[in-house]
């Protein structure tokens, strides 16, 4: 059997794949088994920083592939311990628990956020609020705090303790913390799967004053946003806000499977011994990955990224066939006249990979995308969205 037909018959059907076996890549084009490139202006969903083989990534994860792949959390090990000192220094965060995935550092926040609302506030203080229109996570918990219905009906019941508001609404936000039981709110800057929405800066700058007031948690999830795709380190740094916990993953390791919680002053001593855990958490391979992306999103490359995106904005807008942009960095989002799905088949047809979120068409390429290829790869983009 070929791939198709083993993976239509052995994996199970979660996934809508296009008809494309990619087999390889350099930077920001990958090639299909038959040979034909893409542009990738997917990323593997915001997830290789530095594109596909990225020689410094290479070097990083082979170095640690051939002194240790894994050993367990009951010994110290270098990499992780660097990496959240590397993080902590770039953020000002005091501590970071790591994981394998964005569902498990936005598990590790909400454990976190508990945990310290029970300790200070009382068990009954336990309730998560999150926003209409985000995505935190397929686990029945993140699920929970996601914010979208139709990702509930399957699955119930779900986490109970999670309530959601709709984004820029106060009211709606002091009527669900007048009853003394939020613990937490969290946030994503630009929701991402919700369809490329940036959050309104006054909004968020008046839910932080008054989640501060009232000593209630900012939880702010960077799964998709972080790691300089915002053209910040995170993206609430474009915001000015000073979150108490952060989850991130996609992008961290480049590539491979690694989750990050970052936690605050306030609660950076919150967790003792035994109060969480996983196996593969700070796995030293992924460790390294990371380090090697972190070390290089330095001021001067994030403005690059900046200036990338300001690129594709100036190659896009007033396009025939795009009625608008929205996003920040390297996550932007295109409202078409034709359907996304159309545009995207039509991109792909032409060797450029791009995404869908909710009826938008959504581009994640990787931050060192030459601009070059940005250039061609929006020629691509206008003439699918013009046809
Ligand atoms: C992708 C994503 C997640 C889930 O990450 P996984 O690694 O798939 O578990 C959570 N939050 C946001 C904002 C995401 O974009």
């Amino acid at each position: 059997m070929n791939t198709f037909d083993l993976d239509k018959t052995y994996i199970a059907g979660t996934y809508k794949r296009f008809p494309v076996e990619i087999v390889s890549g350099k930077g920001s084009l990958v090639k299909d088994v038959n040979g034909k490139e893409y542009i990738d202006m997917g990323s593997g969903i915001a997830v290789t920083s530095f594109g596909v083989a990225d020689d410094a990534w290479i070097a990083a994860v082979e170095k640690q592939i051939h002194s240790l792949q894994h050993m367990s959390n009951l010994y110290y090990t270098s990499p992780c311990a660097r990496l959240a000192e590397a993080l902590c220094k770039k953020t000002g965060m005091a501590k970071v628990f790591f994981s394998n995935s964005g569902a498990e550092a936005n598990e590790c926040t909400i454990k976190a956020a508990r945990k310290w609302a029970a300790e200070h506030k009382g068990p009954a203080c336990s309730t998560i609020v999150t926003l209409e229109n985000s995505f935190h996570g397929r686990t029945l918990t993140t699920l929970a705090a996601t914010g979208q219905e139709h990702y509930h009906e399957l699955y119930q019941p779900l986490t109970p303790g999670f309530a959601s508001f709709p984004a820029g609404n106060m009211d709606a936000l002091k009527k669900l913390c007048a009853s003394g039981t939020v613990a937490a709110v969290l946030i994503e800057c630009v929701q991402g799967e919700g369809g490329v929405i940036p959050l309104d800066p006054a909004f968020a700058k008046e839910l932080a004053a008054y989640l501060k007031e009232q000593d209630i948690l900012l939880i702010v999830d960077e799964v998709q946003t972080g790691n300089g795709r915002s053209g910040k380190m995170y993206a609430y740094m474009n915001y000015g806000l000073q979150p108490d916990v952060v989850s991130t993953a996609k992008g961290l390791a480049g590539g491979l499977p690694m989750g990050a919680t970052l936690l605050g002053e306030k609660v950076k001593d919150v967790f003792s011994y035994g109060d969480h855990g996983s196996t593969f958490g700070g796995n030293p391979v992924a460790a390294s990955a990371a380090l090697s992306v972190v070390e290089r999103l330095t001021d001067e490359f994030l403005a690059d990224v900046t200036r990338k995106s300001e690129l594709i904005r100036s190659l896009l807008e007033g396009a025939e066939g795009i009625e608008s942009i929205s996003g920040l960095g390297l996550m932007i989002g295109l409202k078409t006249s034709k359907p996304a799905a159309e545009v995207v088949a039509a991109c792909m047809e032409n060797g450029v990979l791009c995404l869908t979120a909710k009826d938008k068409v959504r581009l994640l390429p990787a931050l060192n995308i030459p601009d070059e290829l940005l250039i061609r790869a929006c020629d691509v983009i206008k003439a699918a969205c013009n046809i």
